[in-house]
């Protein structure tokens, strides 16, 4: 392992993911491990994720020169704060670069999830070479990223990249936030699943009627959807509708020099894909054709671990110019 490294660690709902890499971002070794955050509270997982980057460190005999931390936000990045995340019930205003940085004796760098994806995402992933990009991930939920001339861009309060909450109907179903008709409330994974529910629910038949509730997923739709089957294609051709209304306007917004995009539910490929750059290509007409491009991420899983690793980086820059 090369002296020194730098650690990268990805906070998720259900699990954690680690990384150490050489100074330049290469991953030597990386784990993941569930974080079970509803039972267990932040010092204790925190302190899981140190002692394992410790034990990576050690068994090479490395020292370690900073870290990076992405979160679920919302987050103060300046003051190093994860604030009452939804997915991470008990983590509220948690210092969490602090209690790095003493534990660990190196400086910390704090961003939100989908921007260390961003980030992972245009430095090794489906984005590279580009200067102007946005990153969507579709996940769970949906979250997002804008790279501006190579730099993310965070905007008043951090608040910038939240392309999950963007409209694209006017009065549309609840989201999380308490708007209504967002992004995320009609394409998110979990919003595909409510669709599908919520139309079997009112007698529509289809193959996902002999599924429980829970096992109707936006995965289940999207194989159902493949196979032909009628319902899971209206809802599927729906979400995609809604999803071109999106990105459509983040190209008119930013005419970034690609969109990408990530999380479980683009893991269907060229299902969401083709479909998407056609309505993409009806709408957003301020650009030649040729200029909406859109890509399918190519890190899965690791986009905001690479990114992490990234921050880790920008850390320790950052306390080697300490007046920048
Ligand atoms: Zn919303």
């Amino acid at each position: 392992m090369p002296d020194p490294c730098v650690a990268g660690i990805d906070i998720g709902g259900t699990k954690i993911a680690l990384a150490v890499a050489d100074l330049e971002g290469r991953i030597i070794e990386q784990k993941r491990f569930p974080a079970r955050t509803s039972e267990r509270g932040p010092h204790a997982i925190i302190e899981e994720a140190l002692s394992e980057i410790e034990r990576m460190l050690g068994s090479a005999g490395s020292r370690l020169d900073a870290v990076g931390i992405g979160c679920g936000g919302p987050l103060d990045r300046a003051r190093g704060l994860i604030l009452s995340p939804p997915n991470l019930p008990g983590w509220d205003e948690f210092p969490v670069v602090q209690i790095v940085e003493e534990r660990l004796g190196v400086p910390a760098l704090l961003d939100n999830d989908a921007n260390a994806a961003a980030l992972g995402e245009h430095r090794h992933g489906a984005g590279r070479g580009y200067r102007h990009l946005v990153y969507i991930t579709q996940s769970t939920g949906i979250g997002g990223g804008v790279i501006v001339r190579g730099e993310l861009v965070h905007g008043v309060c951090d608040g910038a990249g939240e392309v999950g909450h963007m409209t694209v109907l006017p009065d549309g179903p609840v989201c999380g936030c308490g708007g209504r008709g967002c992004l995320e409330a009609l394409c998110s994974g979990t919003g595909i699943a409510r669709r599908a529910r919520e139309r079997l629910a009112a007698g529509a038949s289809s193959a996902l009627s002999s599924l429980s509730s829970e096992e109707v997923t936006a995965r289940a739709v999207a194989e159902a959807a493949r196979a032909g089957d009628t319902l899971a294609s209206e809802v599927w051709d729906e979400m995609i509708h809604y999803l071109a209304v999106g990105v459509g306007n983040l190209f008119n917004a930013l005419a970034p020099e690609a969109i990408v995009i990530g999380g479980g539910v683009s893991e269907a490929g060229e299902q969401l894909f083709a479909p998407l750059r056609e309505r993409v290509r009806e709408r957003a007409r301020m650009l030649p054709p040729e200029k909406i491009n859109i890509l399918q991420a190519s890190l899965g899983g690791d986009s905001a671990l690479h990114g992490a690793v990234i921050l880790a980086q920008a850390a320790r820059a950052r306390r080697a110019e300490p007046t920048s």
